[in-house]
């Protein structure tokens, strides 16, 4: 019997300093008697016809190298849903905006932990335990569940598509629309209900965060952009976006710097789909010789 499974979001990139924590904390879970424990690949990059994370039942922690508002939604894309669950990881006061629930969140507890804080393993681990204890103390012996996971890593290890697409923050999306009329590649459409949903994601042009500087609500979350009001992090809301757009990029407001990057990946496109002329050709000659 399992009281919570732990999944463990591989780091996209081969840094033994990250490998080492993710080992280390996987080594001390495989000590604790009621937890169930996978890993998988990096969470952003799995796809959605991969239903293998959805047969997880039961309370829920996902550690991963993602800001814990864009795990959360990345989880609710993948429609895995849940009540957001609290942690006490310490947190600047300016990241201190828990995102609300997932749409049609089920009764089951959902925990995510950004494996960026702090340096050690020792931070998740005491915080899972903490977790782990409440748990013991709120849980009949009766209830628990089943261990959920049969496999300790699921999903398709082998996979190295990385890919980049928008997440939604429905706690904070007002359905204004706004994306889905800027975004020129059709990658937002609507649901049966008219509400906003993420149709074709990769669609999306790598590196583009355009509709993210047009959204009113601060709702479109790149949890691998660089930038944290973008990437997700959880105090950005629309004012510290604003200023931190403005900080950031200097002279141009957020609509024209959207606006430029959005036809910048239109002109992008374009030239990837024009038949290539022999100067082209030269060019990518050139490329494959490395010279
Ligand atoms: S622009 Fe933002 S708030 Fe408006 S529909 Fe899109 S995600 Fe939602
Ligand atoms: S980032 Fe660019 S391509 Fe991607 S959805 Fe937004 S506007 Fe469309």
């Amino acid at each position: 019997m399992s009281l919570l499974t732990v999944i463990l979001s591989r780091s996209p990139s081969q840094d033994p300093r990250k490998r080492e924590l993710e080992e280390q904390i996987l080594a001390a879970l495989s000590r604790e008697p009621d937890v169930t424990v996978a890993t998988i690949p990096h969470l952003y990059d799995f796809v959605e016809a991969d239903e293998s994370l959805r047969s997880v039942t039961g309370s829920l922690l996902v550690l991963a190298w993602l800001y814990p508002r864009a795990i959360h939604w990345t989880l609710d894309r993948l429609s895995i849903k849940g009540q957001y669950g609290n942690t006490q990881i310490p947190r600047p006061d300016s990241e201190k905006d828990e995102p609300k629930n997932s749409t049609n969140a089920q009764a089951r507890t959902i925990w995510s932990l950004d494996l960026r804080d702090g340096d050690t393993a020792a931070m998740h681990i005491a915080e899972i335990q903490r977790i782990l204890r409440d748990l013991r103390a709120t849980t009949p012996a009766a209830t628990s569940a089943p261990a959920s996971v049969p496999k300790s890593e699921i999903g398709n290890q082998k996979s190295k598509i990385h890919r980049w697409y928008p997440v939604i923050d429905y706690g904070r999306c007002n359905q204004c629309m706004e994306c889905l009329d800027f975004c020129l590649f059709g990658v937002y459409g609507v649901d049966d209900d008219g509400h906003l949903i993420v149709e074709s994601p990769d669609n999306c042009k790598k590196g583009c965060p355009a509709c993210s500087r047009v959204c009113p609500q601060n709702a479109i979350i790149f949890p691998m952009h660089r930038t944290p009001a973008i990437a997700g992090v959880p105090g950005a809301g629309v004012e510290v976006q604003k200023l931190d757009l403005s900080e950031l990029f200097g002279a141009p407001a957020a609509a024209q710097l959207a606006t430029a990057e959005r036809n910048a990946a239109l002109a992008a496109a374009e030239k990837e789909a024009k038949p290539k002329d022999n100067l082209d050709k030269l060019m990518d000659a050139l490329d494959d010789a490395k010279l």
